[in-house]
């Protein structure tokens, strides 16, 4: 799969990332893994807040977005403008559009085209990949 070093903002060894990132983080966002379905607590979480990126802290989603796909993993409607870029991805004998951060190249998971209205598109993302900030109250 095609993750060019070169084009993004972060760019790190996986030494430098491993420093940084724990193991379960290493495997997705550096190694394409996938985390076990219903397995991460932002699967099941609806609190108003912002989902960054879990390597180099970009705001990737918000909670307006998020809704629950029955998947067993978080799943948005739509990204923040900019925030993610795609790229084919053909293993596991599939074709599927490979969601990552547009930051650090971070893998966060794969969009589908059966989500909901507005778009109609899901982004099945990893929750291991993301980190939830929530809202502060003002
Ligand atoms: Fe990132």
């Amino acid at each position: 799969m095609k993750t060019s070093k070169d084009n993004f903002e972060i760019v790190k060894s996986d030494q430098e990332w491993r420093e940084i990132l724990t193991p379960e983080q290493f495997n997705v966002l550096r190694k394409h893994g996938t985390e076990r379905a219903f397995t991460s607590p932002l699967d099941k979480t609806y609190d108003q807040g912002t989902y960054v990126c879990g390597g180099c802290g970009q705001p990737l989603f918000t909670s307006e977005t998020k809704y629950d796909s029955k998947t067993g993993w978080p799943s948005f409607y739509a990204p923040i403008e900019g925030a993610i870029a795609t790229s084919v991805d053909r293993s596991l004998f599939m074709t599927r559009t490979e969601v990552h951060c547009s930051r650090c190249g971070g893998h966060l998971g794969h969009v589908f085209s059966d989500g909901p209205a507005p778009t109609g598109q899901r982004y099945c993302m990893n929750g291991v990949s993301l980190k939830f900030l929530p809202q502060e109250d003002s």
